[in-house]
Parts: structure tokens; sequence; C-alpha cells
């Protein structure tokens, strides 16, 4: 089981931004910006490499929920996004998630 799987079975704590069925919002624990937050699928899936044609409209439905957050927060004048994948370095938990950065 994944560590964001845990966050989302609240086995382990986490600040919680928002949520609906099959996403989960939370702020990064080591933010790298103002602003860092991790869009994630209930789904675990490990890398972007892993997709399956199944997980089209989930991966399509995270862009829509990071434009949602981004307006809520009023920081969507500028952000950016961003999946890491490189298991060996830069994708730390092997469960995918879109970073949102802003300094707004
Ligand atoms: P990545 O390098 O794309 O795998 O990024 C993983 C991100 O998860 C990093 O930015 C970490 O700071 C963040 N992270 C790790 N553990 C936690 C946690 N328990 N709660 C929130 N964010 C976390």
């Amino acid at each position: 089981m994944s560590l964001f799987t845990k966050i989302i079975n609240r086995e382990l704590p986490s600040d919680i931004v928002y949520e609906q069925s099959d996403i989960i919002v939370i702020k990064d624990i080591n933010p790298q910006a103002k602003t860092h937050l991790l869009i994630i699928p209930k789904k675990e899936i490990s890398t972007i490499n892993d997709l399956e044609e199944i997980d089209r409209p989930l991966i399509s439905e995270m862009f829509f929920v990071a434009k949602k957050v981004a307006k809520d927060l009023n920081i969507d004048e500028w952000y950016k996004l961003n999946f890491n994948v490189w298991k060996k370095w830069w994708q730390e938990v092997m469960h995918i998630h879109l970073h949102l950065l802003s300094n707004i």
C-alpha cells in the first residue's frame, strides 16, 4: 500500500485541501513554493508509465480538479503543474500525483 493510499484511508495524517470520490488534494509536506499541493487519484497507479486506457478519464479529471482548486484558492493567475516520472530519483512516492505549485 502506498503512502498516499494510507493518507487517503486516514491511516496517516495529512492536510486535506479538497476531496471528491476519485481524487484527493493535500498540501505537500515539504513545500517547494508558497502553495504546493498534490492532486492524487484514489486509485493507486505507480507511475504515468503504468497508465492504462481505463485511466484516461481519471487523468483528465485530475487537471479539472487542479483548475478548480487553483480558482478556489485564488492562485489561478499563475501556477504550474507537473508529474515527476523517474523511478530512480525524482519520483519519491510510487503513486501518481500531480504537483500544483504557485508563488502568488
Ligand atoms: P515526487 O518526487 O513527485 O514523488 O514527490 C513526492 C512528494 O510527496 C514530495 O514533494 C514530498 O514532499 C511529498 N510528500 C512525501 N510524504 C508526504 C506526506 N506524508 N504528506 C504530504 N506530502 C508528502
